[in-house]
C-alpha cells in the first residue's frame, strides 16, 4: 500500500487536524498515513513547535496498532546546534519514521518575509542548500527522510521563487551527495504540485538524484488538512516511476517498499 508519509494533526502547533478525519480520508482514496509531528526547537518566534513524545504515544498508540494503517513518526526541524538535542529527542519514543527538514535559516523563519528582505535570492537560496547539506551530514545517522527540498519556494518573497537545478545544481548536487552518503531517503512532496511551475522544478532534481545514485522516495502531502491527504499522489507515483525511483515508507525505523 502506498503511505502518505508526510502530514500534521492537532499535536503540531500549526495544525488542528483530527487524526480520525485524516485516517477516513486516507482509507476513502486506499493509502496509509504517517503522522509526522512537527518537533522544532530553538524556533524563531513566539509559536511553540514542540511536543511531548509520551503524551503524543499515549494519545495515538491504540490507533497506530499493528501499523497497518497509521505509523507514528516525527518531523524534526534541523539546524547546526541542534544535532545532538535532536539525536536525543529520536530515542524518547519508539517512532517509525524520522524527517528531517529545514525551516530556518540565519535565525528565521523562512515562512516570513523577514529573512528575505533586503537580501539577494542567490544568496539566500545558496545558505538554504548548504545549510541543508551540512544538516543532512550531521543528523543522518538519525533520521530516514530529507522532507521537502524546495521549502523554501513556498514562501520565498521573490518575483520568481522556484529553486530550479539549472541555477542552484552545484548546491544542490552537495545535498544529493550527503543523502546518498548517509542512506537519507529524499522526499517527493507534493504541495506545491498545485502550480505546473513546482512540480516541474523537481523533476531535474529527482532525476540528479538518480544519476547520483539514488534509489528510493517518499511520498508526502505535507497535510494540515484532511482534504490535503495524499494530494496529487497519483502524478508524484507516475514521476517516480519514470525516473526509476521506487516508493518506500518506514515502520519501526525500517524502509518498507510501496
Ligand atoms: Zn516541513
Ligand atoms: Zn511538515
Amino acid at each position: 500500500m502506498i503511505f502518505d508519509s508526510h502530514m500534521h494533526t492537532e499535536v503540531s502547533a500549526d495544525s488542528a487536524m483530527k487524526a480520525a478525519d485524516a485516517l477516513e480520508r486516507a482509507a476513502k482514496l486506499g493509502v496509509g498515513a504517517v503522522f509526522t509531528e512537527h518537533e522544532d526547537m530553538d524556533f524563531p518566534g513566539e509559536k511553540d513547535f514542540t511536543f511531548s513524545p509520551e503524551d503524543y504515544w499515549k494519545k495515538y498508540e491504540a490507533l497506530r496498532g499493528e501499523g497497518e494503517r497509521l505509523r507514528l513518526g516525527v518531523e524534526l526541524g534541523m539546524q547546526e546546534g541542534l544535532a545532538e538535542k535532536n539525536r536525543a529527542f529520536v530515542k524518547k519514543a519508539p517512532f517509525d519514521q524520522v524527517i528531517g527538514s529545514i525551516h530556518t535559516l540565519l535565525g528565521f523563519d523562512l515562512y516570513y518575509e523577514t529573512l528575505y528582505e533586503g537580501r539577494e535570492k542567490d544568496e539566500v537560496y545558496r545558505l538554504y542548500l548548504r545549510a541543508m547539506a551540512s544538516c543532512v551530514r550531521s543528523h543522518g545517522a538519525f533520521i530516514d527522510i530529507l522532507a521537502h527540498i524546495d521549502y523554501i519556494a513556498r514562501y520565498a518573497a521573490y518575483r520568481d521563487a522556484e529553486l530550479t537545478y539549472a541555477v542552484y545544481g552545484e548546491e544542490i548536487d552537495e545535498v544529493l551527495a550527503a543523502l546518498i552518503e548517509t542512506d537519507t531517503v529524499l522526499e517527493l512532496n507534493t504541495r506545491r504540485f498545485d502550480a505546473p511551475q513546482g512540480k516541474a522544478s523537481l523533476v531535474p532534481i529527482f532525476r540528479r538524484y538518480r544519476e547520483l545514485g539514488g534509489r528510493e522516495v517518499t511520498l508526502g502531502s505535507d497535510a494540515h488538512d484532511a482534504c490535503a491527504v495524499a494530494f496529487a499522489f497519483c502524478e508524484a507515483q507516475d514521476l517516480a516511476e519514470s525516473l526509476g525511483l521506487r516508493i518506500v515508507t518506514f515502520f519501526d525505523r525500517r524502509k518498507e517498499y510501496c
